[in-house]
């Protein structure tokens, strides 16, 4: 006895719902911090997963681990993100319905990192559909590809996803992975023309330079330097130790073979032509005009992008403009053209970019075959999406991030607390109510028509005349004055903490304040290319290109809808497609800011706990039920191990519930009877009935 509570002194306990001490935070974060310590990086909490990174290679991912999470239940073994994929699984399996599961946790946390073990486990695990032998490998290669065009190194995280994922994984009727569809959230396309000190661009970049052959160097008119290109060389941070840009190239390049990809050059002639769009410079001549100044640059440039160089050239330092049904060239100054310039080339990654995710998507494409099948195929969802962010100098990105993590807050609360306590109280349930806060009131802030601030964000936008960044605070200022969420410097009066600058925001998230700087807002939001750059690209004749720029988008003068209303609505469906699914919890978090292993930094720790609200999370768990059923399926399935229930229960559902548990010898505090449903409060409970119905 003794020894075993030295263990579990040491080990801490698995299931924080078991910590004595529950309403504690020291006492959870004490408890995190020991199992770290013994590389013990999963807890639960009931169903939710927390995980720490670790920093280091474990010995726990291997094929036989798998092999032990197979088909046992959560309890009985120790956590582990094998677990939460399996019982996912069998849910879905069992009760046939959709399932997802969420992970989140701020950048370098290891929500990636989690994402692949669960589809690795599926694709090792699970039976293979014959026909489509090769789909698991097609699942996995997606990632490699996807990091390489989607993942950068920045301060938090040297392989950090700059884009939100949500990826369905299908399984047909005997539970084989049979097909796959993802999609692709705000692709931080900033990056490509500019990046922080210590941050890089997009890895592919660096990869191609390092891992391409001498030949395909020539032909694409590249050198081996990164130095050599300013779209590589604004963070001044060309090479990093912890990754090899050369082996990663292989492994996408394999990738893509595995995907079935046939679009190699055209792919990579765009992503040079990117990098010599970086190097094109531009003059000032004495009446001001502008010009290139890098002749032979546009030459190679336009070969690459498949386009006309005189027409390139011209589109690059000229506006054209429709003023009362008549055409007109007109020329744009020093700035406009570089910012043109960055435009096209942030236009063209990031449409690239969601080519490459349709094209993947064809390639993990259900067959026919499968959609018609009687039986229909269940679905597991798996979202890893961009966490809460707070930078040094915050913009449209972040405030668009912590938008997102503000809607998966609501949907986190709306899933698990509010409606965990609404179900009892409809049973009429004793049950102490847990105090949580309700973050709809700042999803409003930002999200509500007219008033929000996205509605104002595009309402400046469109208005004609001289609109900037300054006169959108402005009107910020007028319409969100009074609201309790939101501050500026006018409205602060000296009586916040912090000292704000006349050109920011303050908005006080549910996860704390986030000063946003309002510069570049309107322009972010616009996400304008000008048209006669757009004419140029639609006739190019690389099949990409000439996919992702249309003709029609020309042709049609309707303004498309701006950034930030485009992000909302992918937002807005993305929940309604997690309401529909049931949902299962990871939570990441990063121990240190070092990216080191072994280190625990409490202060990092704890205001993560705050912000994921596991304290809150726990507190509920506590306080409730780990099982709940209806007591029609309860008396249904249960009824052979009562006598008087079996084989039929002729009086009140409720009676003959009542009589099955007492001949159970379930004890008092063990379950609860509602209006309509059992309560049982400990998983074993249920386990030693299930094994009774069994035996
Ligand atoms: P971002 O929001 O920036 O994309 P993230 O939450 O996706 O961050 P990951 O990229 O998954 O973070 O993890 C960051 C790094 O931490 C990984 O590259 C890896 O080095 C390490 N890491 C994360 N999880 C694990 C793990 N389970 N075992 C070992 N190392 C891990
Ligand atoms: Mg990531």
């Amino acid at each position: 006895m003794e020894s075993s509570l030295t263990a579990r002194d040491r080990v801490g306990v698995q299931d924080f719902v078991l910590l004595e001490n529950y309403n504690s935070e020291a006492a959870f974060i004490e408890n995190l911090r020991r199992r770290f310590g013994e590389n013990l990086i999963y807890t639960y909490i009931g169903s939710v997963l927390v995980s720490v990174n670790p920093y280091k290679e474990l010995e726990i991912y291997s094929k036989q681990q798998m092999e032990r999470y197979r088909g046992v239940s959560f309890y009985e073994i120790s956590p582990h993100i094998y677990a939460v994929s399996d019982n996912t699984y069998r849910a879905m399996r069992t009760e046939r319905k959709d399932q997802c599961i969420l992970i989140s946790g701020e950048s370098g946390a290891g929500k990636t990192e989690a994402s692949k073990k669960i589809l690795l486990y599926y694709a090792v695990t699970c039976p293979t559909n014959d026909h489509m032998a090769t789909l698991g490998d097609r699942l996995l290669q997606s990632n490699p590809v996807l990091e390489a065009f989607g993942n950068a190194k920045t301060l938090r995280n040297d392989n950090s996803s700059r884009f939100g994922k949500y990826m369905d994984v299908q399984f047909d009727f005997r539970g084989a992975p049979v097909g796959g569809h993802i999609l692709n959230y705000l692709l931080e396309k900033s990056r490509v023309v500019h990046q922080n000190h210590g941050e890089r661009n997009f890895h592919i970049f660096y990869q191609l330079l390092d891992g391409g052959d001498n030949d395909l160097l020539t032909t694409l008119d590249l050198e081996r330097k990164p130095q050599n290109y300013h779209y590589l060389v604004k963070g001044n941070c060309p090479r990093l130790s912890s990754v090899s840009d050369k082996n990663n190239w292989k492994v996408v390049m394999k990738a893509l073979s595995v995907i079935g990809f046939t679009e190699e050059e055209k792919l990579l002639n765009i992503i040079a032509s990117v990098l010599h769009l970086g190097n094109t410079q531009f003059g000032e001549g004495e009446e001001g005009e502008t010009y290139i100044t890098t002749e032979t640059q546009i030459t190679n440039l336009a070969k690459l992008l498949g386009v006309d160089g005189a027409a390139l050239g011209e589109a690059l330092t000229h506006k054209k403009l429709t003023a009362k049904g008549e055409e007109m060239i007109s020329p744009l100054d020093f700035e406009q053209a570089v910012s043109a310039r960055d435009a096209l080339a942030k236009a063209v990654y990031g449409r690239t970019f969601t080519w490459l995710v349709e094209k993947i998507n064809q390639s993990l494409a259900l067959k026919p075959l499968m959609l018609i099948h009687p039986l229909g195929c269940s679905v597991i969802g798996l979202l890893d999406i961009y966490g809460f962010e707070v930078l040094q100098h915050n913009s449209f990105e972040q405030f668009c991030i912590n938008y997102c993590n503000e809607k998966l807050q609501q949907l986190f609360i709306e899933l698990t607390l509010r409606s965990e306590q609404e179900e009892y109280e409809t049973e009429g349930i004793a049950w102490e109510t847990v105090q949580y806060f309700d973050n709809k009131i700042i999803c409003d802030l930002i999200e509500e028509k007219h008033k929000g601030i996205i509605s104002i964000l595009d309402e400046e936008c469109l208005r004609p005349g001289e609109t900037c960044d300054v006169s959108f605070l402005e009107k910020l200022e007028d319409t969100l004055g009074g609201h309790p969420h939101f501050v500026t410097h006018k409205l602060a009066n000296g009586k916040t903490r912090r000292v704000m600058s006349r050109e920011e925001f303050r908005l006080l998230h549910y996860a704390g304040e986030v000063n946003y700087n309002i510069n570049g807002f309107l322009d972010k939001n616009n996400d304008l290319l000008n048209r006669n750059l757009k004419e140029v690209m639609c006739q190019s004749d690389n099949q990409i290109l000439s996919h992702c720029f249309r003709r029609e988008e020309v042709i049609d003068q309707k303004r498309p809808e701006m950034a930030a209303t485009q992000f909302k609505n992918s937002l807005t469906k993305l929940m309604e497609i997690l309401m529909s699914k049931e949902p299962s919890y990871v939570r990441c978090i990063k121990p240190n800011d070092a990216k080191q292993p072994g280190r625990f930094d409490e202060v990092l720790v704890r205001h993560q706990v705050k912000y994921l609200g596991l304290m809150e999370n726990l507190r509920v768990r506590r306080a409730g039920f780990a099982y709940r059923r209806r007591f029609e399926a309860f008396l249904q399935r249960y009824k052979p191990l009562c006598p008087e229930t079996w084989p039929n229960w002729h009086g009140r559902l409720a009676d003959g519930v009542s009589a099955l548990v007492n001949h159970l010898g379930y004890k008092a505090e063990e379950y609860k009877l509602g209006r309509s449903k059992i309560f049982i409060r400990f998983p074993k409970t249920l386990f030693t009935t299930e094994d009774a119905l069994e035996a």
